[in-house]
């Protein structure tokens, strides 16, 4: 069994980020992402730090608006409009989710899709069925993509499963395996699918993004199959200081006696979507200043 190991690749990542940093700054372009976090959900916080820290760690220049709980719709979508407005800003990141009174959906459309480094903007998510690289890719499952090439897993014939059907995982990934460079077969599962363990069991490369603590037991694999666990679940544990241990949709130890390859959470998938929305923010950059 092979580590898939995500903060190994994402360090690798940024690296080239610092690179293409450095490049543009030489071209006289300074790349900047504003992150817009409304509320105080404490894990929104620790993603939109995360984000902040990175970019500073690389030289892009970084915004972080922080609004109230209680920020109106029209509000928000004032604060999107003057984002897209703003030269010095080439990506926009709206952190979800939204407080109930907010429709996300209006949110996202709002976003100047040439800034959507999330990818979400329906503009991107056509490019992105049309394959036009000049889109952004949802950051998590550009990230899946990333973990297997580094790894050399080959997709092309394969029979891949994606566990979940969400637009920011589950059916970008399925659409990014199934288009032409990728050539993987492709079966989409979700939670009316009848007989889910067998569906699994044909897969070559299976991708849980459920958001449910280790369901994908060693019931759902063939042996010598690759398995991404997109997953990031909190499970109550009291052996914890905090009172809570992260696990993914994968129960790691007896799927990973199975598998060819495994990514483990954390580490795994978590640390490519921040180093992928890093080089979505520097492609924003070099897009809108060409
Ligand atoms: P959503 O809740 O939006 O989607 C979950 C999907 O799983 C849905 O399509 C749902 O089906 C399906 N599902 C739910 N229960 C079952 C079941 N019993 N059997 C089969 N399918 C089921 O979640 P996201 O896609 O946003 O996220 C999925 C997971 O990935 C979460 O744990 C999330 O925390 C994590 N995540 C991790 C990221 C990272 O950076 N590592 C980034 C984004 C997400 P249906 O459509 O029928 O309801």
């Amino acid at each position: 069994m092979k580590l898939i190991d995500g903060k190994a690749v994402s360090a690798k990542v940024l690296e080239e980020c610092r690179g293409e940093v450095q490049a543009l700054k030489d071209q006289g372009i300074s790349p900047g992402l504003a992150v817009v976090l409304v509320g105080e959900d404490p894990a929104s916080q620790v993603y939109v730090g995360s984000k902040v820290r990175t970019c500073e760690e690389l030289g892009i220049y970084s915004r972080k608006i922080v609004l109230s709980v209680d920020t109106t719709e029209d509000e928000l979508l004032e604060v999107v409009r003057e984002l897209n407005a703003d030269s010095t800003i080439n990506g926009i990141l709206v952190q979800s989710p939204l407080p109930s009174q907010i429709d996300e959906a209006a949110i996202v459309r709002a976003i100047d899709p040439a800034k959507d480094v999330d990818g979400f903007h329906p503009e991107n998510v056509a490019k992105l069925t049309l394959e036009d690289p000049t889109g952004f890719v949802a950051c998590t499952p550009a990230g899946c993509m990333r973990l297997l090439a580094e790894y050399d897993i080959d997709t092309a014939g394969k029979e891949v499963v994606v566990v979940g059907r969400s637009m920011i995982v589950g059916k970008p990934m399925a659409l990014l395996l199934v288009a032409k460079g990728a050539d993987a077969t492709v079966t989409i599962a979700h939670s009316r699918t009848k007989d889910l363990a067998a569906v699994c069991r044909r897969a070559d490369i299976i991708i849980a993004a459920v958001g449910r603590p280790e369901m994908v037991t060693k019931e759902f694999v063939k042996p010598g199959a690759v398995v991404i666990d997109v997953g990031v679940n909190r499970v109550d544990d009291a052996s914890k200081k905090r009172g809570y241990r992260l696990t993914g949709d994968v129960a790691f130890d007896e799927v990973a006696e199975l598998s060819e390859a495994i990514t483990p959470v954390p580490g795994g998938v978590g640390p490519m979507t921040i180093a992928m929305l890093m080089k979505n923010t520097l492609q924003a950059a070099r897009q809108q200043c060409s």
